[in-house]
């Protein structure tokens, strides 16, 4: 018998899910309230794992695909000190394969290949109904009823109440995100300081990182610790003023690092908010949860990539399992809350390293990470 299977969000979890199921031949309904593929800029870069998001490509029948995508040389990782001065100078040889950065908007094309998403679809609510599955409430004020709806409907989950009461809370650390286009062309002194891959500088409870995508386009985080409440006297929209209050938070960096800010585009205010390491749920038949929603840490490369590890294990047990779909949820969840509490706490571990009141924390951290 074939389940009616649901997934809300087609992020890199919700994706990988139907991707995989797409691949073993099961349906799957795939909602996404976004009203198009195109309604968003999809994003920075993401650094692909070996050992997790690549497995789950492997799963999707991608990676050969993933391989003529994506960038080793964006492996590449520079430290600088806030004068400027560069620490650390790391180079990926081109055959390596352990981390490869891909385009966000890359990644979702990849994954959505063949699959039929229905766009314009907000879900409100959903229900758990006991062994009758779960009914999904929409926007709209519609509701369709399936054997198993999995929430991968990201940080403000609308499905997470279904199972669980905890919401994300501030760690304390703000990223305000801009961009340069072109950058080869237009700011060639900038190309070269940040180099192939990332760059990052480090000073006390703050820190900048820059991130070569593809075509030569840059995305830049300004990191700080600050109260939640930073920025009530600015515009967001007025771009000149929160650079002017940037540029004043991070006085006395070198020019060159603080060009990074002078030329960058608008701005995108992101607080970084993350649910408990340890957060798990009693199980509820019918709903299940992954990605962010599940566990939401810092952006620190591994988000995304358990996200799609997720999906492809579910949807292989799923697919390939001998029917049992709450059992094969049970056996889901259990993998999935040992492994992201395991990140989770890495993960937390390392932003309390990396924006900390000692800049040499930071660099003891990519010391310990990256390949000598
Ligand atoms: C700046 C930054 C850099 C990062 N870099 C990395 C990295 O290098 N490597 C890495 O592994 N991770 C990285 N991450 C983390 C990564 O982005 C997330 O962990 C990942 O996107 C989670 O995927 P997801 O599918 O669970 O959720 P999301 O990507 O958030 O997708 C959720 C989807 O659900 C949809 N949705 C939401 N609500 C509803 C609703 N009510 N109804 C219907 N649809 C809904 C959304 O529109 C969206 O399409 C980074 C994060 C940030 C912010």
């Amino acid at each position: 018998m074939r389940h009616r299977i649901a997934v809300v969000g087609s992020g890199p979890a919700g994706l990988t899910f139907a991707r995989v199921l797409h691949r073993h031949g099961h349906p799957v309904t795939v909602l996404e309230r976004d009203p198009s593929r195109t309604a968003r800029p999809p994003g920075g870069t993401l650094d692909l794992h070996q050992g997790l998001g690549q497995v789950a490509l492997d799963k999707a029948g991608l990676l050969a695909e993933f391989e003529t995508l994506s960038r080793p040389e964006g492996q590449a990782m520079r430290i600088l000190d806030a004068d400027g001065t560069v620490l650390r100078d790391w180079r990926a040889r081109p055959d390596d394969r352990a981390n490869p950065e891909i385009d966000r908007g890359h990644l979702r094309d990849l994954l959505l290949g063949p699959l039929e998403v229905q766009w314009g679809q907000e879900v409100t609510q959903v229900v758990p109904g006991g062994r009758d599955g779960a009914t999904v409430r929409f926007a709209d004020g519609r509701q369709e009823a399936f054997d198993l709806v999995v929430g991968a409907d990201g940080a403000w989950s609308r499905t997470r109440p279904a199972v669980s009461s905890v919401t994300p809370h501030y760690t304390g650390v703000t990223s305000v995100e801009t961009s340069l286009d072109d950058i080869d062309t237009r700011h060639p002194d900038l190309a070269r300081l940040i180099g192939e891959g990332s760059m990052a500088v480090y000073g006390v409870n703050r820190g900048i990182v820059a991130q070569r995508n593809s075509g030569g386009h840059v995305k830049v985080n300004a990191q700080f610790r600050t109260p939640l409440d930073w920025h009530t006297s600015l515009d967001p929209a007025d771009v000149e003023a929160v650079r002017s209050s940037l540029l004043a938070l991070f006085e006395g960096w070198a020019a060159p690092v603080l060009d990074l800010l002078r030329h960058g585009t608008a701005f995108v205010h992101r607080p970084l908010y993350v649910l408990p390491e340890s957060h798990t749920w009693t199980h509820v038949a019918g709903v299940t949860l992954m990605g962010d929603a599940a566990h939401l840490m810092p952006p620190l490369g591994a988000g995304a990539n358990l996200a799609m590890l997720e999906g492809a294990e579910l949807a292989e047990a799923i697919a390939t399992g001998p029917g049992d779909l709450d059992k094969a949820v049970r056996a889901f969840e259990e993998q999935m809350w040992a492994r992201a509490g395991k990140w989770g706490r890495i993960t937390m571990s390392g932003l309390e390293r990396l924006v900390s009141p000692d800049p040499a924390n930071a660099l003891a951290l990519f010391d310990q990470v990256q390949p000598s």
